[in-house]
């Protein structure tokens, strides 16, 4: 039997972090932050090139290779600059071929003997894992999107403007579903989840319910 795989796409903000999270817990499955990967390389060219602003792709490479397990568990990841960073680094080609492997082991062998995997992105139902059991696409309005950061900021006692907070995200959006490369889109056959009026419990007992419904029909 193959391990159940439940993908989760959607853009920044839209809550989908917070969903697999609880999904994964609920359900007893191992949960990956892919977005933590692309961050990770990004914080790794900050750290080798911090005068570059133009990351190339050989450069982009190195810093995948400098990642360490102190990397993901260093607390700028969250950072803007990283943020930013992070939607660049993520539309270089080889950045993404490098990063594929370790995503698809983790959702084919999910670590502590988990039931089951989950992950989050951008591309997990498209590119990542196209066989998922299971594909949801979360996204929300875009202002909204950014009200959620901005207090998300505020709350890490981090200064936050919402007009740069909204306009930083417009442009990360747009980079990353314009990007040639595994561009963010909704698989065909997602579930489209918009959380624009939806707080985390609502969003959670449709994504529950969507699941439950999918497994009974296949039962
Ligand atoms: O999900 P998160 O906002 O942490 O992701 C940071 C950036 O990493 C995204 O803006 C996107 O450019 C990139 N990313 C990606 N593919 C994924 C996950 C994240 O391109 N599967």
């Amino acid at each position: 039997m193959t391990t159940p795989v439940i993908a989760i796409d959607g853009t920044a903000a839209s809550g989908k972090g917070t969903l697999a999270r609880r999904l994964a817990r609920q359900l007893g499955y191992a949960y990956l932050d892919t977005g933590l990967l692309y961050r990770a390389t990004a914080l790794m060219t900050l750290t080798l090139f911090p005068e570059q602003n133009d990351i190339s792709e050989e450069m982009a490479l190195k810093a995948v290779n400098a990642i360490t397990a102190e990397t993901m568990e260093n607390p700028t990841l969250r950072d803007e600059e990283t943020t930013q960073r992070a939607s660049k680094v993520a539309a270089i080609p080889a950045v993404r071929t490098a990063l594929i492997e370790q995503q698809r082991k983790f959702a084919k062998t999910p670590p502590d003997g988990a039931d089951g995997a989950i992950l989050d992105g951008r591309d997990i139902g498209t590119v990542i894992c196209p066989d998922a059991d299971h594909k949801i696409y979360v996204d929300a309005d875009v202002k909204v999107r950014a009200e959620r950061r901005v207090k998300e900021l505020l709350e890490r006692g981090d200064e936050a403007i919402h007009a740069c907070v909204l306009q930083d995200m417009r442009e990360r959006d747009a980079r990353d579903s314009s990007r040639s490369v595994a561009p963010l889109v909704a698989a065909d056959d997602a579930f489209i989840m918009d959380t624009t009026r939806m707080d985390a419990d609502v969003a959670f007992a449709t994504a529950l319910e969507f699941i439950s419904k999918r497994n009974e029909s296949k039962a």
